[in-house]
């Protein structure tokens, strides 16, 4: 169908059935997509609050860690809404947002490569997508950093850490992650991407690899971590 056939379909299609936002339930309005402009800007943003991986100092593997939003039930449903068909649009503001709010600029200065947590293939498959790759890709793109594809692979199929404690959750990701091309991460800065971080044990798993294969420094960013009772240091 040429495209102003569709869109000229698309208008007559809104005006009978409006759209209303997958959060609130408010009617749309121009340019807003899925979810208003009121709940995107509701999103609790995680500021320079510092976060303690539960991880001991001498192993841990990510140099800088930065969290964009706190992990409230307005972005859970929006982390939900990553699955399903028009995903992109979602994708597209989440990544858009991480690259207004969680880093400044001289941060990505030296960073070569923007790597999303892989998932196992099999996890792959079940679910149909990798969100944290969906917002990795817009973020890169906002920010003009590639993508490292196929840098890093999930080798091992991990249960879910949920119901895990920090210490078992560090032993089921224990060398999850393997390297695939060692001459692309040698000397180089890397960013991983991660969606919820809990105890950062993934994240740490896989900078874990990546530096043993000699990249320099590897950061890490979180699109959210669950609130923090009491703590409000910052770094
Ligand atoms: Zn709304």
């Amino acid at each position: 169908m040429p495209n102003t056939f569709h869109n000229f379909f698309h208008t007559i299609f809104s005006l009978i059935y409006p759209s209303y936002c997958n959060l609130c339930g408010d009617e749309l309005h121009d340019g807003e997509k899925l979810v208003c402009r009121g709940c995107w800007s509701g999103l609790k943003r995680w500021g320079r609050q510092s976060i303690g991986m539960d991880i001991p100092q001498h192993e841990r593997f990510v140099s800088h860690l930065r969290v964009a939003f706190e992990f409230d039930e307005r972005l859970q449903q929006i982390i939900h809404l990553l699955k399903y068909d028009r995903r992109r649009i979602v994708a597209r503001e989440l990544g858009r947002l991480l690259a207004n709010e969680a880093l400044v600029k001289e941060e990505l200065a030296s960073v070569d490569f923007i790597v999303p947590i892989p998932l196992h293939p099999r996890k792959l498959r079940e679910r149909g997508y990798n969100q944290s790759q969906l917002v990795a890709q817009e973020f890169a793109r906002v920010v003009g950093i590639p993508v490292g594809k196929n840098l890093v692979k999930r080798q091992r199929y991990t249960q879910t850490q949920t119901q895990l404690s920090a210490e078992e959750r560090k032993v089921n990701v224990d060398g999850a992650f393997r390297v695939m091309l060692k001459d692309k991460v040698k000397g180089k800065s890397i960013l991983l991407v991660d969606d919820v971080l809990t105890t950062g044990a993934t994240l740490n798993a896989c900078a874990r690899e990546l530096v043993l294969n000699g990249a320099r420094e590897v950061r890490g960013l979180a699109i959210a971590h669950p609130p923090i009772e009491g703590s409000k240091e910052t770094n």
